[in-house]
């Protein structure tokens, strides 16, 4: 079922010189520009007559031609570890998730990070074997403003201000370039005041000449890898891209990434069982890991078999736990910080790579 007919653009997708044009074209100052984008991305109002700094005419105009507000919940679901779910419908029809996530400190009682993990993508085109969301196939690239959404929405739902940013939901950021960019030219804008650039992460599964684009925007942010294997032979089967861009040439693109940002990198690693677990894995992630400063994060394989993952993919099967702190260890040892990176929501299939859209699986459910 959609919610809302698409009959409007949404004012949120459009550039400065294009929202510039549109209110020359009803003889509109061009500080108008900046008043409406001020109104809704630091005061966050959702609808044109909210804003009381502008003339009827034009909020007549504004609101008969065009959306502020481009998503809408559909369905919440609540983990035991406090992080919680969002089922997002866009004005289209299509589907797509965010993750809450609370990091306590040591007390377990106050919560010092709130991270969302946001969706690039509905579903995705990058089909790695690990994943959940590229057993759905690609359905669209998110809009700027179906980004950013996910965002408001949460802090709206959550009653919160969410402190971390990380673009490592559904899809792959860096095939969705310029909406991705256009998002987070909002973003880090500090008129706005939403995020300090350094509190957004973008993870790629390797589209290196991106990598390189990213390296040279305004405002860069951190950058993780879904590095998964340290041989061609081995990344190629469980990631697709590895065919197109080799780890060599990922390895380039990343170090001009830190050559141009000095952003240290961090490196997602899932250990399964006798595949990239070995001796050697650990001499060669220890090899990539210090080309640049850099981080590597241990995660646990989350089960995918609601997916009904065939051939190759079901062949997947977790590193126990001892391995995983071996691995973390030795790293550690040879002068590479690591840690092992718990997934949240394991109990309502929120962990990364569990993005799949099966309501009917639903554990606990608020419908709202
Ligand atoms: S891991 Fe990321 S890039 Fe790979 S299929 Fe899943 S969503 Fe796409």
């Amino acid at each position: 079922m959609t919610f809302w007919k698409r009959l409007k653009r949404n004012i949120k997708n459009l550039n400065d010189s294009e929202l510039r044009e549109i209110l020359s074209s009803q003889k509109q100052p061009a500080f108008r520009s900046e008043q409406i984008k001020k109104a809704i991305y630091k005061n966050r109002k959702k609808e044109f007559s909210e804003i009381s700094n502008l003339p009827k005419s034009l909020t007549s105009y504004l609101t008969e031609n065009f959306e502020i507000n481009s998503l809408k919940i559909r369905t919440v679901r609540k983990s035991r570890d406090g992080s919680v779910k969002f089922l997002f419908e866009s004005l289209d029809g299509n589907s797509l998730e965010a993750v809450y996530m609370p990091w306590f400190d040591d007390s377990s009682e106050n919560v010092e990070r709130e991270t969302l993990c946001i969706s690039s993508m509905s579903g995705c085109s990058v089909g790695c074997a690990f994943c959940a969301t590229g057993k759905i196939g690609f359905k669209k690239n998110l809009e700027i403003a179906e980004m950013i959404d996910q965002i408001f929405l949460v802090e709206d739902y959550l009653h919160t201000k969410l402190t971390n940013i990380v673009l490592m939901g559904m899809g792959e950021p860096l095939m969705n370039y310029s909406n991705v960019i256009g998002a987070l030219e909002i973003l880090t804008d500090p008129n706005y005041e939403i995020f300090n650039r350094k509190r957004i992460t973008i993870s790629t599964s390797g589209i290196a000449p991106r990598i390189k684009q990213l390296a040279k925007f305004i405002r860069p942010v951190k950058l993780a890898i879904s590095l998964h294997a340290t041989s061609n032979g081995v990344r190629d089967k469980i990631m697709p891209i590895n065919q197109s861009f080799k780890l060599e040439t990922l390895m380039d693109a990343v170090e001009e990434y830190y050559k141009i940002t000095k952003i240290p990198i961090t490196y997602e690693y899932i250990i399964f069982d006798n595949l990239n677990d070995t001796e050697n894995d650990i001499v060669r992630l220890t090899k990539i890991a210090r080309r640049v400063p850099s981080r590597v994060n241990i995660i646990p394989f989350n089960d995918i078999s609601f997916t009904n993952p065939t051939g190759f993919a079901s062949e997947l099967k977790p590193a126990k736990r001892e391995k995983m702190e071996y691995f973390a260890a030795k790293l550690r040892e040879k002068g590479v910080a690591s840690i092992i990176r718990d997934t949240f929501g394991g109990d309502i299939e929120a962990a990364c790579g569990q993005l799949a859209l099966s309501e009917e699986k639903i554990i606990q459910t608020i419908e709202i």
